[in-house]
């Protein structure tokens, strides 16, 4: 527990160099490759339709991916329940998409409360904290569509005066903090307070005290999620009956990383940062990427349901809540961009920047940039910048196809999470958002 920052980087680059075998290209990214240039002629035949660049909405790939996630915790769970983290991509249309699907829709916001109920939502949490005493309101307005996961005991009494006025019960859990470590200290409260705070509801004949909460993010595996199951294990073990029975859900969030792993740059991620602050960068893996490898679905799902089965349902038998917001979307939106300019043998601007996906991304990320119109299994090395006045409007450093040359369509695949939900006015309009 003592290692410190120097040894636990060292430690991922093993990691990292180990599983991908220091290839430029490993075969799983490969393989995501060939996939969608496939898929080519359909795209450009699809596109013919558009003005670049756009954002491509597939319906289909959602589809498919919120049914895989369901059936792999329902097929281990006797009693679960799902709803889409409306954050992880805010259009409308996949949430109304979702709600299709099956799925409630997690919100964490007054404005996305509203987005909820207009594309039909019937059952909606609404998590965060800080909401203000007008968001509470709306919660209380729709109270049957609407769980409001109670973020501290100040919004507790605050909830229970609008409740109050309004004469209306509402139905409530509330967040756990599940580090007590800097910055993730604001969600929630202290597991070891969960009996106080339900002596606090129980005093409102408005408040319905139901369930609890929490969140870890950036999941690769599901250490974090099942060390805190049993911490809610050992918590409702010393709680008083009323409070183990009230109980009827436990929500465990979502932050489940994508199968294909995180694909990073090594120069300015972590590792390759390290060596640079340490005068080492390795001139050989400068321009490289790695993944950091996340485990499937499956493998969550049989984890955390061995955890839930013997520290959770020994003390209730609740129903267990799922919020998965990355994992479900994130292949599902496509972005495409049109070549303007190759101006140096080694840079390509495009016409779309960094506002349609909000944030400098892909300066530390890293996804595959396809030429669909001179496709080729071959990665070379270029830079793809956007066309904004920024240094910061990079897409990638490498390019995969044949050639690129100006009016060329490239595609940035798998863009659904925390790509369009950022989006920002800045400079260049936003690309039209299309719907297949
Ligand atoms: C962000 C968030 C999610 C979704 O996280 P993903 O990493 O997109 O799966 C779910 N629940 C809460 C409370 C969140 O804050």
């Amino acid at each position: 527990m003592n290692k410190n920052r120097r040894e636990i980087l060292f430690e991922k680059i093993d990691n990292v160099f180990r599983e991908d075998n220091s290839e430029f290209q490993s075969e799983d990214l490969k393989n995501i490759v060939k996939k969608h240039f496939d898929k080519s002629s359909h795209y450009l035949g699809l596109l013919k339709k558009y003005q670049l660049p756009l954002y491509l909405f597939e319906t289909e790939i959602l589809r498919k991916k919120a049914a895989d996630f369901k059936n792999a915790f329902s097929s281990v769970l006797p009693n679960t329940c799902f709803y889409f983290a409306m954050k992880c991509n805010n259009h409308p249309e996949l949430s109304r998409a979702m709600v299709k699907n099956g799925y409630g829709i997690d919100v964490s916001s007054g404005v996305e409360l509203e987005t909820a109920l207009s594309v039909g939502a019937e059952d909606i949490v609404f998590s965060g904290p800080g909401k203000r005493e007008s968001e509470l309101l709306t919660a209380i307005l729709n109270a049957g569509k609407v769980r409001v996961l109670v973020d501290s005991f100040g919004e507790l009494e605050r909830l229970k005066k609008i409740a109050k006025a309004y004469k209306t019960e509402i139905r409530i859990g509330v967040r756990l903090t599940t580090n007590p470590n800097a910055l993730w200290r604001k969600f929630g409260i202290f597991p070891e307070r969960l009996e106080e705070f339900y002596n606090e509801t129980v005093k409102s004949k408005y408040i319905k005290f139901e369930g609890l909460q929490f969140h870890t993010s950036w999941n690769m595996n599901s250490d974090a999620q099942c060390e805190f199951l049993k911490k809610i294990g050992s918590v409702l073990e010393n709680a008083s009956d009323a409070c183990k029975k009230a109980v009827s859900f436990i929500d465990i969030g979502g932050g489940y990383w994508p199968e294909q792993g995180e694909w990073l740059h090594y120069e300015t991620t972590n590792v390759g940062m390290l060596e640079k602050s340490l005068d080492c960068l390795d001139p050989e893996k400068k321009n490289m990427h790695y993944i950091i490898p996340a485990k499937p679905i499956d493998f969550f799902a049989e984890e955390i349901s061995k955890v839930i089965k013997e520290h959770i349902f020994s003390k209730t038998e609740c129903r267990i809540c799922f919020e998965p917001g990355r994992w479900v979307c994130n292949d599902s939106v496509q972005i495409f961009v049109s070549v303007v300019d190759v101006k140096e043998p080694d840079i390509a601007i495009v016409d779309a920047g960094i506002n349609t996906i909000g944030w400098d991304r892909f300066e530390y990320d890293y996804f595959p940039v396809l030429n669909l119109t001179r496709p080729a299994m071959s990665e070379k090395r270029f830079n793809i910048l956007g066309s904004l006045c920024t240094p910061h409007d990079v897409w990638g450093y490498s390019y995969w196809g044949e050639d690129i040359k100006a009016g060329d369509v490239l595609m940035i695949p798998m863009q659904g999470a925390y790509t369009y939900s950022l989006r920002q006015n800045f400079i260049k309009p936003i690309p039209d958002f299309v719907i297949v």
